[in-house]
């Protein structure tokens, strides 16, 4: 029996291939109708005696970047459809097409400039609708070709015979180019573009240990040999970067040599998206000591554009790709500013005229016990939206300014909220540009109007004081709070779905007591909160600088034990007097329950730390390292008290210390301790029936070995962590927007 069907299809279903996809499906199965793309995503129109088998095929069978999120059927009487089955054009002058993440390089076009017979052998912009750049070629909407950073190439005869073609995998493929039409690629070195092979160049100038600066898809890399000493120990003296772990490149081999890789940890590498995958490192490998001294993780990216694999077929080695910049400057994008900034650094440079309109750093992501975890949302996962928990269809279109550090903003409509890509430290004025500048391009592609605007509750934050000065209605929510809502709502947990408990274990959010939160159980839900327990308060002594001085934490603390002299001994040249007279006075030492200031401060305990942090997080990482080499240690037994008490810890890690114990095994039970004691009181307000299952959140769960402990120290009950967000205030903005969506409150006037 013919059955005619409107069909609505939503999700990432738009610049992937759908319609051709739906076109060639129609074809086989024998039906007439039509295809189009309007604002809410694929719209078709059909009739045919296949249809049961269509409406499966249009999810068994879709492209390979696309997600079908919904997949609503009407059925119609009658419909005045053609004979056959037509693409039409986009409905609407002025529906915007969504456009989709960037993705890694497709086995069709990898096999193609591998072949010495095709016309893109060798050709390192090789794309098609199931692969390329998407996201960072777009200058504005809609997402066509004359809106990218590709307008200025013209189509030759046969790309445009493949981009007009249905039944080519380069069917509307904005991006599409070849060796006669598309961008060229060259070797720059002493600002002369040198004639040659400019892949064969590069290859050479990296094995002799050169560093290069290589134009990716959303930034430069800075490169070099990760088997050489002698290359990365040059590259960190000019980047001024002592110790961060450097990112590396390589083929599934390569990083087999030096990782353990799980068939998660592939399937993340080999996604679309490939991200940087933070992996397991083996005891030895080849790779230069100062790769990522001490660290047990390396993170590790496949080649992702045509670019790189024609690069690391050359070179056949490990190289580390860590993004180009001036220290505390995000990733360099244009060549001008590429010669201008990184000549320093690098001592060639492979350039091409393809523009990247905008910044993408790599995403970083890691598989925990718990599944895969994004530690930084960007290049491969941005622009993707996501749809709010039930309960919040009707929520308004707010804009959620996010946090400082880690600057990343949300916008919400129509019962989907779309996260902005990781912007970075928003102290810098060249990433504050860029988040305005994101602002307005993420709320066009969103056809978003802000009626409301979420902010943290820190005045001083960049990111709050420019949502105050929007004019519209503000809403203040507290960092932690917001810390709960994201993970309740990346979890999929209904508005009305009851109370549960959050321990937020972070670094430093306003708390509504007007001291710095940091490490919380908070029992609430989207619309309120109150705080159960927290870690006992001490001061940040000298205010930023107790951020990056792991010290003056591990003072304050071992003073508050009555161990002066053990700080005094411990500490003998760093400025001890200054530091006590600021917490006398109260100067400039506000007090804080934060969760990774007391990392820092057992870090600098066991001195596993430097005197002073040459990036974030780098002492509880090296906290972190230590743990893992003993695991299933015991937690020292602490007061059941609502604020935690930290003095008897230090005093008995002390005499742990003084007894002999091993450091690693000290780092554990340190561990083993955070997690005993937020578990035990969380479990509590479970079993009282106060809350129905325990969220994760806050920067400290990127740690896996406190993950871990937690994780067993909660078993049985239902816990709720970060997957597809960061725990970090990288999805803060995400849980902002929930708040305010789901706030009871009239919010102020601004
Ligand atoms: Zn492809
Ligand atoms: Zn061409
Ligand atoms: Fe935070």
């Amino acid at each position: 029996m013919t059955q005619i069907c409107r069909i609505r299809v939503k999700g990432q279903v738009q610049g992937v291939g759908f319609r051709p996809f739906v076109w060639v499906l129609a074809q086989r199965l024998g039906l007439n109708g039509w295809v189009l793309n309007d604002a809410s995503g694929v719209l078709i129109e059909a009739q045919g005696a296949e249809m049961p088998a269509f409406l499966v095929a249009l999810r068994t069978e879709a492209p390979p970047l696309a997600r079908v999120d919904a997949l609503d059927v009407e059925p119609l009487q009658s419909a005045d459809l053609p004979g056959g089955f037509e693409i039409r054009a986009s409905a609407g002058g002025a529906i915007r097409t969504r456009v989709t993440p960037d993705a890694a390089t497709c086995p069709d076009c990898l096999a193609e400039i591998r072949d010495p017979s095709a016309r893109r052998f060798g050709y390192a912009f090789t794309n098609c609708t199931h692969c390329g750049p998407r996201f960072s070629i777009l200058r504005s909407l809609p997402y066509d070709r004359a809106q990218t950073t590709m307008a200025g190439f013209t189509m030759c005869a046969a790309c445009n015979a493949e981009y007009s073609d249905p039944a080519d995998r380069r069917f509307h493929a904005q991006p599409i180019a070849c060796p006669d039409c598309g961008p060229q690629l060259w070797f720059e070195s002493g600002g002369e573009r040198v004639a040659g092979d400019a892949i064969a160049m590069a290859a050479m100038a990296l094995k002799a240990g050169h560093i290069l600066a290589i134009k990716g898809i959303g930034g430069f890399h800075l490169a070099c040999d990760a088997r050489s000493e002698k290359s990365v120990a040059l590259l960190r003296k000019r980047k001024h970067r002592p110790t961060k772990p450097f990112a590396l490149m390589g083929t599934l081999e390569i990083i087999a040599q030096s990782c353990a890789t799980t068939p998660a940890a592939r399937n993340l590498l080999q996604g679309p998206a490939a991200p940087i995958v933070l992996l397991e490192r083996k005891a030895r490998d080849h790779l230069a000591a100062s790769i990522a001294p001490g660290s047990p993780a390396l993170g590790w990216m496949l080649p992702y554009t045509p670019l790189h694999h024609l690069l690391m077929d050359a070179v056949k080695a490990p190289l580390v790709m860590t993004s180009a910049n001036l220290s505390g400057e995000p990733q360099v994008i244009c060549n001008a500013d590429a010669r201008a900034k990184l000549a320093q650094f690098a001592d060639g440079f492979v350039m091409h005229d393809r523009d990247i309109a905008r910044r993408l750093d790599d995403s970083v992501e890691r598989v925990t016990p718990g599944g895969p975890t994004i530690l930084r949302h960007a290049r491969g996962r941005a622009p993707n939206t996501c749809p709010l928990p039930p309960g919040f269809d009707d929520a308004p279109h707010v804009l959620a300014m996010g946090g400082q550090m880690k600057g990343a903003f949300c916008l919400t409509r129509d019962g989907e909220a779309l996260l902005s890509h990781h912007l970075g430290d928003l102290d810098d004025a060249l990433t504050w540009d860029e988040y305005e500048k994101a602002l307005g391009d993420y709320a066009a592609l969103f056809d978003h109007q802000p009626q409301r605007v979420a902010v943290d509750a820190h005045e001083g934050f960049r990111a709050t004081q420019a949502g105050r000065a929007m004019g519209l209605e503000v809403t203040p929510v507290y960092h932690h709070h917001a810390h709960l809502a994201a993970c309740l709502g990346e979890n999929g947990w209904p508005r009305d779905g009851g109370k549960v408990a959050a321990i937020v274990l972070d670094g430093l959010g306003l708390g509504p007591d007007g001291t710095i939160w940091g490490g919380e159980l908070l029992l609430g839900d989207y619309a309120s909160f109150e705080r159960v327990a927290w870690i006992q308060p001490a001061p940040l002594a000298g205010g930023d600088a107790a951020q990056s001085e792991p010290w003056r934490n591990a003072l304050v603390r071992l003073d508050a034990a009555g161990l002066a002299h053990m700080a005094d001994k411990l500490f003998p040249d760093a400025p001890r007097a200054l530091v006590r007279h600021a917490c006398a006075s109260g100067l400039n030492a506000p007090l804080s329950s934060s969760a990774g200031r007391l990392f820092d401060a057992v870090a600098a305990i066991l001195d596993v730390c430097p005197a002073r942090q040459s990036h974030e997080a780098e002492a509880a990482m090296a906290l972190e390292a230590l743990a893992i080499a003993s695991p299933g240690a015991e937690p020292y037994m602490l007061r059941d008290a609502p604020e935690i008490p930290i003095a008897p810890l230090f005093a008995t890690i002390c005499e742990d210390l003084k007894g002999g114990v091993g450091k690693a095994q000290i780092a554990a039970r340190f561990h083993a301790t955070l997690a005993e004691c937020f578990a035990r009181r969380a479990r509590r307000l479970l079993d009282e029936g106060q809350a129905s299952a325990v969220v994760l959140t806050g920067g400290c769960f990127q740690n896996v070995v406190l993950l871990d402990y937690m994780s067993q120290a909660l078993r049985g009950l239902r816990v709720l962590s970060h997957q597809k967000l960061p725990a970090n205030d990288g999805s803060l903005a995400f849980g902002q927007a929930l708040v305010v969506c789901a706030s009871p409150k009239t919010p102020e006037r601004s």
